[in-house]
């Protein structure tokens, strides 16, 4: 899917040349997971795949959206019924993000808007981000809002499609996915503190050491998903509450203990434990990436995942199979990635070793009689641009 394949369906179905096509990746988190709600670090990067969005404004206030993903028919929608709630479904992420521009003060007047995008749907590497990124980014130029040309305009606008995503989609999610779509650069991980809204670029290319970044997509559709991720923060936040404290980042690791103490939950204190072990676990990777040590990175991932599957969790069958294989598979470290419950997983392996890999990971679902997930080898892409 490229931005060439978007332009072309736009004049297919509008009959005219778009202004342009810009795109935005997904993108996948290497550690630092549930710690976006709780003030916390996290360290995405962007994909390869990519979502693209041909636009051309329109003057009558309709935002006319297609999508392949969506089967291509055009759906209309009047930016003045646009709230929390309409449109549903896959425009809502679209409306959603001429919403957020509005309430911020920018007259969005209509838009033409045809999408494409290679970054698989609903597999915990963020194509609903990757949309709204790829349309914001559309709007910021057509609009000559300007955001996207310096870091702090990039960090608003992360802001408004997580507004877009939370408000009108109604998926009340941190703001990781858009900053990891808008704020990564190429090569680089992006290191998200989410209490003070900063960024670092943390160097990350495993290729130039021999080495490989794999994601498998289980393909594991498992219900109440929505509720278990609610439930989560819930617990996070009386927890804090419960400690005095705004969020869980307040608490120190080697205050831990003395937290654990002060709360008297089983379940809640194995939940900040994951929590605050896993902000230390970033802070660890961050520097072991530094040092070129990827065999710590490994380690941390493999630690990142036990502690997701026991103190917080929210693995399944599926994700603790692709890191069981794996490990086993000689992987230097691997680790469920995303929220859980299905979605995807990662793992670091030998760039020689990645066949291997991927065969005995569906070797491993065939025989457990699960669906066949998709692996794919993946590099640090970078952020939301224009294409066309
Ligand atoms: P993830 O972000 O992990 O892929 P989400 O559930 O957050 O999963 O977002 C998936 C939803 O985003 C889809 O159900 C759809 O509504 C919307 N979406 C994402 N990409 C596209 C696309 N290319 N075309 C249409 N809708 C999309
Ligand atoms: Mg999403």
């Amino acid at each position: 899917m490229t931005a060439t394949e978007a332009a072309r369906t736009f004049r297919e179905l509008f009959g005219q040349e778009p202004s342009g096509v810009w795109s935005a990746p997904g993108r996948v988190n290497l550690i630092g997971e549930h710690t976006d709600y709780n003030g916390g670090l996290a360290l995405p990067i962007a994909l390869p795949q990519r979502t693209y969005a041909a636009m051309r404004l329109r003057d009558d206030g309709l935002l006319r959206m297609s999508s392949a993903h969506a089967g291509d028919a055009v759906s209309e929608v009047s930016l003045s019924d646009v709230r929390p709630g309409h449109p549903t479904g896959w425009t809502a992420y679209v409306a959603g993000v001429a919403w957020a521009l509005e309430q911020a003060g920018h007259r969005v007047p209509g838009a033409d808007i045809v999408v494409v995008s290679d970054v698989p749907v609903g597999a915990g590497l963020s194509s609903s981000a990757a949309l709204e990124c790829s349309v914001m980014a559309a709007f910021d130029r057509l609009l000559h809002i300007g955001m996207l040309g310096q870091p702090a305009g990039r960090a608003r606008a992360a802001h408004l499609c997580q507004l877009a995503e939370n408000d009108i989609a109604g998926a009340p999610t941190g703001g990781m996915d858009q900053a990891a779509s808008l704020r990564t650069t190429r090569s680089h991980a992006l290191l998200l503190d989410s209490r003070s809204g900063a960024v670092r670029q943390v160097p990350f290319e495993p290729e130039r050491h021999g080495l490989a970044l794999l994601v498998v997509d289980t393909r594991a559709e498992h219900a109440l998903v929505d509720g278990q991720y609610a439930e989560r923060r819930a617990t996070c936040e009386h927890a804090a509450e419960a400690l005095g404290v705004a969020t869980l980042r307040e608490v120190p690791m080697d205050g831990l203990d003395e937290a654990l103490d002060r709360l008297d939950d089983e379940r809640a204190r194995a939940r900040v434990r994951h929590v605050v072990t896993e902000i230390e676990r970033v802070v660890r990777c961050v520097a072991a990436l530094e040092d070129d040590d990827f065999d710590t990175v490994g380690e941390l991932f493999t630690e990142s995942h036990a502690s997701l599957r026991d103190d917080y969790e929210v693995s399944c069958v599926e994700l603790d199979l692709v890191v069981d294989t794996a490990l086993g598979c000689g992987a230097l470290g691997a680790r469920m990635t995303g929220a859980g419950f299905g979605g995807s997983a990662i793992a670091l392996v030998r760039a020689d070793e990645i066949e291997t890999v991927s065969a005995s990971v569906e070797r491993a679902f065939a025989d457990s009689g699960l669906k066949a997930p998709a692996s794919f080898a993946v590099t640090a892409g970078g952020p939301a641009a224009r294409d066309l």
